[in-house]
């Protein structure tokens, strides 16, 4: 790890109405802190891509589950050791009060966006799982649904998968 990049203060607003705290936030007990001026600017392009155009359509500040993951964080939580949450690249994320089926739909037919996942989504509960969202330079608009109980990545934003007899 680069000792001279730790001690840099990064300004603590990444955006209008977003911190660094609020996309580095964890319950794990592991340090978050990114010391990559990369993830920093990834966390900024973030925060005024995905979650500035949110707060600013539903007028309700999103609740941000998980931004930033240090590699020690993200071994704590069992995510993938390429997840786009390690680059400072993705949010998950969601609007008190709005579906997050809506919210994945709204942002799939709204938002420039890398990945999208509705995740741990279980039909019967359209308020169910949470929204991950990525950003990035080379945008992939690539929606998924991921069910509750499955590791299987659908395409698109979907209610249910249609059963095949
Ligand atoms: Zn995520």
């Amino acid at each position: 790890m680069n000792e001279a990049i730790n001690t840099i203060n990064w300004p603590e607003m990444l955006t209008l109405n977003f911190t660094v705290s609020d996309l580095t936030k964890t319950n794990q007990k592991a340090s978050n802190t990114p010391h990559s001026p990369v993830v920093y600017a990834n966390l900024r392009q973030v925060a005024l891509n995905i979650l500035e155009p949110a707060y600013a359509y539903f007028k309700i500040r999103p609740k941000i589950n998980s931004g930033y993951r240090s590699p020690a964080v993200n071994k704590l939580v069992g995510g993938s050791a390429t997840s786009q949450h390690c680059k400072g690249e993705a949010v998950d994320f969601e609007i008190p009060g709005v579906r997050n089926y809506d919210l994945a739909c709204w942002v799939r037919d709204t938002l420039n966006f890398d990945q999208l996942i509705l995740e741990d989504y279980v039909p019967s509960l359209p308020n169910s799982g949470w929204v991950h969202c990525s950003y990035k330079s080379d945008l992939r608009f690539k929606a998924n649904t991921k069910f509750k109980g499955s590791s299987i990545y659908h395409n698109d934003i979907i209610l249910c998968v249609e059963r095949k007899n």
